[in-house]
C-alpha cells in the first residue's frame, strides 16, 4: 500500500460492524437503517430491471435523475442548476467527494475540514496529494461549534478548498446561517471551493431547516453541492448520489468520475427520481419518526448514565462516557460488546488531534424502537 494511504486501514464502520456481527450485539454504530424505504420507490427499481434498464447509463446520470435532482433544488432551496451541464450523478456521496477532491486538488494543496470529519474526508485528501488542515468543532451550549478565528488561522497560500458537512456527522450539529456567514466569508476572501456533504439534508429536528451554503450570496460559483438518496429514502446500500456545480466545476468531477467508475447504476436513478419527485411525504414522516427514535434513545442512554448531547440532525447522538467511570472511548466502544452487548463508534476516530474527542461516544438511532429499547435496556446494565 502506498504511504500516503497508510494511516487508514479498515474503516471503522467495517471494523465495528464486524464486531456486532462477531459478539451477537446490537450494533448502533455503523449508520443505517433497519427498515425500507418507500414501498413504491421500490417497486420502481424492480420494473427499471425487469423493463430492461440494465446496461450502462450515459456517464452523467440518466436524464430523468439529473432533472429530478435539478427541480429538488430548486423547489426546496430555489437553487437553479441546469440538468444537462450542472448536475452529475455519483456512486453515492463517497464517489461525489473523492472525485470532487481529486478534480480541483493538486498535489500540496490544502483542504480546510472540520474534525471530527467523516472518515473518507481524510482519504480522499490524501488519495489527491493533499493535505488536510483541521478546524476542531468543540461543544459550546450543548452543541458542536467553530471558532471563527480558528477557521480563518487555518487558511494557508495553498489552501483550495473547504469540505463542509451540514447536518453534521458525527456531532449532529446543523450549522446555522451565521455559521454559514463565516465560511462563505472565508471562501470568499481567499477564492475557495466549498465542497459540500448535504447528505443529512432532509433528517433535521425541532423544526431547524438545512441550510445549502450555495444559497448564500456568492456562493453558488464556487460549491460543489453534494448530496444522496441513501439517508433521505433510507437505502443506504444503493449507492445513489450526485453533484450539482457551476458547468466547469461538473465537468471537472466528471472528468475523474469517467475513470473512478465510468457511470453509476442504472436501475436505481430511475427509481430515486421518482422518490425526489414523489416521495417527500415520506421523507417527512421518516424526519418525524427519527425525531422521536432520537428522543427515545437520548432518554434511554441518560437513564444509563451517559451525559447525552442533543443533535439537530443526522442519524446520531453523541455522548460522554466519563459520568460511567470510563474515559478512553475507544477502549470504551472496544469492550462496549463484552460490557453490554452493544456496538457504538468512539468518536475519537474522526479526529486529527484525537485527545480532542477523548470522552465521545456516538449511537445510532435509526433503529426500529424495539431495537433501541433493547440497547438500552443492555446499557443500563453499566451503571
Ligand atoms: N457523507 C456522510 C457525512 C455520511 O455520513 C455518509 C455515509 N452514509 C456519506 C457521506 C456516504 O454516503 P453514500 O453512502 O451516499 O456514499
Ligand atoms: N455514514 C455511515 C456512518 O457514519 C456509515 C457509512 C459507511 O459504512 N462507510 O455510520
Amino acid at each position: 500500500l502506498v504511504g500516503r494511504m497508510r494511516e487508514f486501514g479498515t474503516t471503522v464502520f467495517a471494523t465495528m460492524t464486524k464486531l456486532a456481527v462477531d459478539t451477537g450485539s446490537i450494533n448502533l454504530g455503523q449508520g443505517f437503517p433497519d427498515t425500507d424505504g418507500p414501498a413504491r420507490m421500490l417497486e420502481h427499481a424492480i420494473e427499471a430491471i425487469k423493463g430492461g434498464l440494465n446496461q450502462y447509463p450515459p456517464g452523467p446520470g440518466v436524464p430523468e435523475l439529473r432533472q429530478a435532482v435539478s427541480d429538488h433544488r430548486k423547489d426546496w432551496y430555489g437553487l437553479s442548476y441546469d440538468p444537462g451541464a450542472e448536475v452529475l450523478v455519483t456512486v453515492g456521496a463517497t464517489e461525489a467527494i473523492a472525485a470532487a477532491v481529486l478534480a480541483v486538488c493538486e498535489p500540496g494543496d490544502e483542504v480546510i475540514v472540520f474534525e471530527p470529519f467523516y472518515d473518507s474526508y481524510g482519504a480522499a485528501v490524501a488519495l489527491a496529494g493533499a493535505v488536510r488542515r483541521p478546524v476542531t468543532l468543540r461543544v459550546d451550549a450543548g452543541r458542536f461549534t467553530f471558532d471563527p478565528a480558528e477557521l480563518a488561522a487555518a487558511v494557508g497560500t495553498r489552501t483550495r478548498a473547504v469540505l463542509v458537512n451540514s447536518p453534521h456527522n458525527p456531532t449532529g450539529t446543523v450549522f446555522t446561517r451565521a455559521e454559514l456567514e463565516e465560511i462563505a466569508a472565508v471562501c470568499g476572501e481567499h477564492d475557495l471551493i466549498a465542497i459540500t456533504d448535504e447528505v443529512y439534508e432532509h433528517l433535521t429536528f425541532d423544526g431547524v431547516e438545512h441550510i445549502p451554503l450555495a444559497t448564500l450570496p456568492g456562493m453558488r460559483e464556487r460549491t460543489i453541492m453534494i448530496s444522496s438518496a441513501g439517508k433521505s429514502f433510507s437505502v443506504t446500500g444503493w449507492k445513489t448520489g450526485w453533484i450539482c456545480a457551476p458547468p466547469s466545476l461538473t465537468r471537472a468531477v466528471q472528468t475523474v468520475k469517467q475513470f473512478l467508475t465510468f457511470t453509476s447504476s442504472a436501475p436505481w436513478q430511475l427509481a430515486v427520481a421518482f422518490a425526489l419527485r414523489e416521495e417527500m411525504e415520506w421523507v417527512a414522516a421518516q424526519r418525524a419518526a427519527l425525531q422521536a427514535k432520537r428522543d427515545r434513545l437520548m432518554a434511554g442512554l441518560r437513564t444509563a448514565g451517559f451525559e447525552v448531547l442533543r443533535p439537530a440532525g443526522t442519524y446520531f447522538v453523541q455522548t460522554d462516557i466519563r459520568p460511567l467511570g470510563f474515559d478512553d472511548g475507544l477502549e470504551f466502544a472496544m469492550r462496549l460488546p463484552e460490557l453490554a452487548g452493544v456496538v457504538a463508534i468512539p468518536t475519537q476516530v474522526f479526529y486529527d488531534r484525537r485527545e480532542r474527542g477523548r470522552h465521545f461516544v456516538r449511537f445510532a438511532f435509526c433503529k426500529r424502537d424495539e431495537v433501541i429499547d433493547e440497547a438500552v435496556t443492555r446499557l443500563q446494565r453499566l451503571g
